[in-house]
């Protein structure tokens, strides 16, 4: 009667808008009663004199939740038809359907009133423009979402109840299964063996990438379990399914629930994200048989953060393949970061370098220091042989048998302070006991007291049995020889030239914990800061290697020593007395050119090179003559002071290969005589014995 009322020809003439919803998909396939109820509205609709063609069927929103409606594209049509004014009734078969969120259906009955609009439910027909229909359906709405709130907390709640005891099943990953006894390994043995060796794929080379790169070239597959559950299939390892492996605790043997949270964003995505591990709703260690140990899943995760964080300042990075020893753990002195290795083939020969380039291709700054990496890895190598000796071990566990005596002292204490604990509960109980149970108030008190007691008791001896624990690393005999053992083969290894650099550098990183490297340019050395494990530390230093322009370069002394040597020799003389001494010229460094020796062009090349003063310029500075003016002084001719000279009649000295400078004869001068008779040859005869203090600057090009 009311309905019919309510209901007017002006919104008869507009259409009905029928919506329809289901919660989930599982609700659409399953529970087809209410939505058959839903569709039945329509007959309600037409009952109230609206025809066929009138009525708007909505039903787009199957399978969306009425918690929001950000994500219903029908809702978002619905309230849009009805703001436009086309609705002359809006049908849902609760208010639930339409919305399970109060501001949505605030909204909705608003513009509803605006619009002059009808809401019909199974209840009967409802006009928002009055207010006794508004409160009521204000009223609906609050239930609706009180509803929804009751039914997901009690759902919710009996989830997590079961969580927290680890009983709630979850879906599991590959390679494990569950049977009456709870989840177990998985009894297909291929499965087993391939996760088995994948962790201890990862544990060898430290890290997720490398592992695949192991499984691809030894051409394995890994086990994938489909979202069926039931089949399983193997197929190539990708880096995603080894980095999910790695960080699921189950393989660890845990349980673990609640390690996302997911989220529906303001546009209607569904998010989820990461919470961090003390964050999960539950984590119960040891709640089933795993692949690896709980500590081991714990050390992967750190390796696998640290891997991953590729571009940070500090940053060590997995052993690789090359020979520079120190990739990833040498640390620049100068600014902190680690140093990346690059190589170069120089010579035919490839050369690692640690290069400190960080600031420089993040900002364009000079690049910090470059170190030439084979004396640093030489240095290193050879310490670390040296350290590793039997002597080394004998007192490192001298110094472990002393630890332990002080642990077994303090695990005294510890027993002490449990059997302390003990009284005092002891005593509190007591207390209790004795007091009368009438009198309700101390024995409250005392209760109270004991259950204290009791508490401080368990956590006494909890502490105690795990001090004890972390403690407990008795060496007997048998490892001690055993370790010992082991430094012979370290040693033996290291040296081996088929060692595998990765291997060299993951027995290092047993060793160093990390290196820092300063180069000291002006001394031309680096210095070496080795931090071993545990905290000892030890400095080297090392030779830079010459730049290849330093190490063609003619050294010092021998430019010095050929300034000496041009005093009283011509270039080429100078060259023989050099290669008789061993000296080589700068060049012979090269490739190739190791038989290289001086010659006359080379020293001339020297003497030019680094500007010594002429053979010619010293003899002048001497007071020696050219041929001419030793011609004019005589009063000969030119060619006749030449002729003079070979016969030793005037003393010449060569100031190169070809022209010679002439003593000043003094104040008494050989004289021009024109006797055919008195030959050149008698004259230098009568000559000779009175100079004969210098025979040997007057022999023919004689240049001493
Ligand atoms: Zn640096």
């Amino acid at each position: 009667m009311n309905e019919s009322l309510k209901v007017q020809s002006h919104h008869l003439e507009r259409g009905a808008y029928l919506y329809i919803r289901q919660s989930s998909m599982r609700q659409v396939i399953e529970n087809i009663e209410s939505t058959k109820r839903q569709y039945a509205l329509r007959s309600r609709a037409t009952a109230l004199g609206w025809t066929d063609d009138k009525i708007v069927v909505i039903d787009c929103d199957q399978g969306e939740s009425g918690a929001s409606a950000v994500w219903r594209e029908g809702f978002q049509r619905l309230v849009t038809d009805v703001g436009m004014g086309r609705a002359g009734i809006v049908m849902g078969l609760e208010v639930s359907r339409l919305a399970r969120n109060n501001a949505d259906w605030h909204r909705l009955l608003e513009i509803c009133a605006l619009a002059d609009t009808l809401i019909l439910d199974e209840d009967g027909v409802y006009d928002p423009a009055h207010f006794n229909d508004r409160l009521l359906l204000g009223l609906k709405g609050t239930m609706s979402e009180a509803e929804l709130h009751v039914l997901k907390a009690r759902l919710r709640g009996g989830i997590l109840n079961k969580v927290r005891r680890g009983e709630y099943r979850c879906v599991l990953p590959t390679g494990f299964v569950y049977n009456d006894a709870g989840v177990v390994l998985d009894p297909d043995s291929q499965i087993r063996e391939t996760i088995a060796y994948f962790f201890e794929t990862f544990s060898r080379v430290g890290s997720a990438h490398q592992t695949v790169k192991v499984f691809r070239d030894e051409g394995l597959t890994f086990p994938s379990r489909l979202r069926n559950q039931d089949t399983t299939i193997f197929r190539p390892l990708s880096a995603s399914t080894a980095l999910r492996t790695l960080h699921n605790p189950r393989y660890a043997g845990a349980y673990a629930y609640g390690r996302r949270r997911y989220r529906r964003t303001a546009d209607g995505k569904k998010t989820n994200r990461k919470r961090e591990c003390n964050d999960w709703l539950a984590c119960i260690p040891n709640a089933h048989p795993g692949y690896i140990t709980w500590d081991r899943f714990q050390e992967n995760l750190k390796l696998l953060e640290a891997n991953g964080r590729g571009y940070d300042i500090a940053r060590s990075s997995p052993p690789r393949e090359g020979a520079a020893l120190l990739q990833g753990r040498a640390v620049c002195g100068c600014c902190g970061r680690h140093f990346r290795v690059r190589y170069a083939a120089r010579r035919g020969k490839l050369e690692s370098w640690y290069v400190c380039d960080r600031a420089s291709s993040a900002s364009a700054e000079p690049s910090c220091q470059s170190i030439a990496g084979p004396p640093i890895d030489e240095a290193i190598g050879s310490l670390v042989a040296e350290k590793m000796t039997p002597a080394a071990v004998e007192l490192a566990l001298e110094i472990r048998k002393e630890i332990e005596a002080r642990h077994e002292e303090a695990d005294k204490l510890r027993c002490r302070a449990t059997e302390r604990a003990q009284i005092d509960a002891d005593l509190a109980q007591r207390r209790f006991m004795m007091v009368d149970p009438q009198n309700r108030l101390v024995a409250d008190t005392l209760e109270a007291e004991w259950n204290d007691k009791l508490r401080a008791l368990a956590k006494a001896r909890e502490d105690t049995e795990r001090d004890r624990h972390a403690d407990r690393l008795v060496l007997d005999e048998t490892i001690r020889d055993r370790l010992v053992a082991m430094t012979t083969d370290f040693k033996n290894l290291w040296a081996d030239l088929s060692t595998p650099n990765r291997e060299r550098k993951r027995m290092l990183a047993h060793v160093i914990e990390d290196v820092t490297l300063i180069k000291l340019p002006a001394e031309g050395t680096t210095k070496i800061h080795v931090r071993f494990k545990g905290g000892k530390t030890e400095t080297l230093t090392t030779l830079n290697p010459k730049s290849s322009a330093k190490q063609v370069k003619t050294p010092t002394t021998i430019v010095e020593l050929v300034d000496r040597l041009l005093d009283d020799h011509i270039y080429s003389e100078i060259a023989d007395v050099l290669n008789e001494q061993g000296h080589r010229p700068g060049g012979s460094a090269r490739r190739g050119k190791q038989d290289a020796r001086f010659t006359a062009l080379r020293v001339a090349y020297l003497a030019h090179g680094y500007g010594l003063r002429s053979r010619h310029d010293r003899l002048r500075d001497r007071g020696m003559l050219t041929k001419e003016e030793m011609a004019a002084r005589l009063g000969i001719h030119v060619s006749t002071v030449v002729s003079w000279a070979e016969h030793g009649l005037v003393t010449r000295h060569a100031h190169n290969a070809h022209a010679y400078l002439y003593e000043d004869p003094g104040p008494n001068p050989p004289l021009k005589q024109c006797s055919r008779w008195n030959r050149l040859r008698d004259r230098a005869a009568v000559i000779k014995p009175a100079k004969g203090s210098t025979p040997s600057r007057s022999t023919e090009g004689g240049a001493v």
